[in-house]
């Protein structure tokens, strides 16, 4: 592309992310389109010769536009609510341009060394252990992924050599969770070939946090059969619930039988910026490693998701392979020998903006802005006839469902509710399922979200039961 086509470009692009985080409020949060109303508007081929990009920019409006659902809206409440903010666009704008493949030292020396003191600068906020390293994947999914796989290097079983398959000598390998954890663990065993029938998944209490001694209890059942423990996992914000497993009881059950502990707090870990919540980490120095995603509630564009862990050895160990073209006198670190990846992107430099440009005190004010509009939301639940919460709100999540008299089927009538609202377009709220009941979950964490945001859902949903129940 020409220089002057660049700047010409660039700068419309620049004004029309500009115009589209200004009047964002008014597109529908969730895309309207039927399925496949993109694919059958597209051409069968790409274009033989190259168009005008003047051309390709319209059909972004046209096109693109009415297929997005927007996550930076600010009534987006589903799942969990996250959202960019406008730096951590420039930050991917510029490692777009910068196009590292940080496999080497060498071959990006500043993606390899802001790493590693970004995620020194965010350890250090959430009050995490000292001698924890991070290293950035994409997402939590694969963070735990590779937490699991170091884990399993840790035992020593030759897995990395030898494989699983056709072993006899290996026993069951066994992984705890709790009934709540995410199912990216179960992902994880699938992938590194432990299989779901390795995973072990333990009840819940009422406020959904594992039941210790139902841990303790299938532990024992285990070691009697002949199963090797291999990693609990423990959870500080659930996905559904935001519920919090105690870290300083799991955590002596590791520690006293040598089994890594393994935190997921993909979500809440942001929110452990605030000394108020860090009450919720007692324990954590007993984790060998723990995973938290920036991109969920940190107002960094996905994917940024971060690994600590005490051993980065063990990482080391089970995925680093040199081949000879990319071997290297200088004794540095090699981001390509801490995972499954060669080239990895330069992520943290939108990271590294939005702590500079937010400071710590602006990222505490937000976080704790979402938790006050959150527990806010929940007095308008509890205060009302109508509605019910159904679960403690820890952080910024509020679990809760209509519950009018005389309705014969709440789930079903919940159910409809929240359908209705996410089809037309003025909100976004998902569900879960606790003690067989179904449960709405309002989440706040868009950096754009104000108490009017709160207030209109708020509306909507007494409306909305006001014109079912007449
Ligand atoms: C969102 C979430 C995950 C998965 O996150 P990805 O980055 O999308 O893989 C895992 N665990 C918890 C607790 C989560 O909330």
């Amino acid at each position: 592309m020409p220089k002057e086509d660049f700047r010409k470009y660039g700068h419309q692009i620049v004004d029309w992310i500009a115009d589209y985080f200004e009047t964002m409020e008014d597109l529908p949060v969730l895309a309207q389109v039927e399925p496949n109303w993109l694919k059958t508007k597209l051409p069968r081929a790409a274009p033989g010769s190259g168009e005008n990009f003047e051309e390709v920019l319209k059909d972004l409006d046209g096109l693109i536009l009415p297929a997005v659902t927007h996550w930076n809206h600010p009534n987006f409440h589903g799942l969990f609510s996250t959202s960019t903010s406008s730096v951590g666009v420039f930050g991917e704008m510029l490692a777009a341009a910068f196009d590292q493949k940080a496999m080497l030292w060498r071959t990006s020396p500043a993606s390899t060394e802001l790493e590693e003191v970004t995620l020194g600068w965010l350890r250090d906020m959430m009050g995490l252990p000292k001698d924890l390293t991070g290293i950035i994947y994409d997402t939590a999914s694969v963070s735990t992924m590779h937490a699991i796989a170091a884990a399993r290097e840790k035992l020593n079983l030759r897995i990395r050599e030898d494989g699983m398959s056709g072993r006899r000598d290996l026993p069951l390998l066994r992984v705890y969770c709790s009934e709540q954890t995410h199912s990216s663990i179960e992902k994880s065993l699938i992938t590194l070939g432990l299989g779901q029938r390795s995973m072990c998944s333990i009840k819940t209490n009422d406020s959904f946090a594992v039941d210790a001694g139902e841990l303790e209890r299938a532990i024992e059942a285990d070691l009697e059969k002949g199963y090797l423990p291999l990693c609990i996992v423990a959870t500080v914000g659930t996905t559904s619930t935001t519920s919090v497993d105690d870290l300083e009881t799991i955590g002596s059950i590791c520690a006293n039988r040598g089994i890594w502990l393994h935190v997921d707090m993909a979500y809440a870990g942001s929110a452990m910026i605030l000394p108020e919540l860090r009450h919720f980490l007692d324990g954590i120095e007993r984790a060998d490693s723990i995973v938290v995603n920036p991109h969920k509630w940190f107002f960094t564009p996905f994917d940024l998701s971060v690994l600590y862990i005490k051993e980065p050895e063990m990482l080391k160990r089970a995925f680093s392979l040199v081949p000879e073209y990319l071997k290297v006198a200088e004794e540095v670190t090699n981001q390509m020998d801490y995972g499954i990846q060669l080239g990895r992107r330069f992520r943290s430099l939108k990271l590294w903006f939005v702590m500079r440009y937010f400071g710590q005190e602006g990222l505490k004010a937000r976080v704790r802005e979402h938790i006050r509009l959150a527990k806010l939301f929940a007095s308008w639940v509890d205060d009302s006839n109508d509605f019910e919460l159904k679960a403690d709100v820890n952080f910024a999540l509020v679990c809760f469902r209509a519950c009018p008299k005389g309705v014969a089927d709440p789930c079903r009538l919940n159910e409809e509710i929240m359908n209705e609202i996410n089809s037309s377009g003025e909100a976004y709220l998902s569900h879960t399922k606790l003690n067989g009941e179904f449960v709405l979950r309002l989440s706040v964490g868009s950096i754009r979200v104000e108490e009017r945001h709160l207030k209109k859902v708020w509306n909507i949903l007494e409306s909305e039961l006001q014109r079912r129940m007449s």
